[in-house]
């Protein structure tokens, strides 16, 4: 059986159907970003520290909403119902307070760590601006231009139903059948998926999906 993998492909700041959300202060709390141990490169975005603050650009909100800030925030109804599952690569939710127009909503929300890893892809699908690659986390110094596709090399060492790999970074986010299969069972709102071999992207021409 070969295992499928999927990426979400809902557009950062598309409030069309469900809000988006920003920090609510320009000046957030940060702290370090992960670097590899073999070559040194960064792998991460400034990890957000609390207090954990949003505003959301309208009322109507989805079981997932994303914004200016890595991965996603959750719903309360998402974060029970994944936690009674067996599906691995979110941990430490933490709850984040929404606002609209300056006030707190009622509704909980998490903010979920989204598992980062070594999961090295087939090249022959990506372009590079710069190409100095690391055997360890395979991104090293490079610049990536173009994805064409992501398809894993060893996709069976693979654990994780979602994650970021360390090869292309967090504005990808890639699911596993299993955990896509959960997602449609369950029906949660303002996830759009797109096959991982299909998806592509092109850093002078944003595409959106
Ligand atoms: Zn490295």
């Amino acid at each position: 059986m070969t295992m499928e993998y999927h990426v979400i492909a809902n557009s950062l700041f598309d409030d069309s159907e469900f809000a988006y959300g920003e920090h609510r202060e320009a000046s957030y709390k940060t702290g370090e970003a992960k670097k590899c141990q073999s070559c040194g490169a960064f792998l991460s975005m400034l990890e957000w520290l609390p207090p954990f603050e949003v505003n959301v650009s309208k009322k109507e909100l989805g079981d997932f909403i994303y914004g200016s800030y890595v991965g996603f925030i959750v719903s309360k109804n998402f974060k029970d119902k994944f936690e009674q599952t067996g599906l691995k690569g979110l941990t430490n939710f933490r709850k984040v307070d929404l606002y609209h127009k300056r006030k707190l909503l009622s509704e909980e929300y998490y903010y979920p760590e989204i598992s980062l890893i070594s999961a090295f892809v087939d090249l022959k699908y990506i372009e590079f601006d710069e190409k100095d690659l690391c055997d360890t986390c395979q991104k090293g110094k490079s610049i990536i231009s173009k994805i064409d596709g992501i398809v894993f090399e060893t996709p069976d060492k693979i654990n994780e139903d979602i994650f970021f790999t360390t090869s292309i970074g967090q504005s990808t986010i890639v699911l596993s059948d299993n955990f896509r299969d959960y997602l449609e069972k369950e029906g949660f709102t303002n996830l759009k998926l797109l096959d991982a071999a299909k998806f592509k992207w092109d850093s002078l021409n944003p595409i959106e999906y």
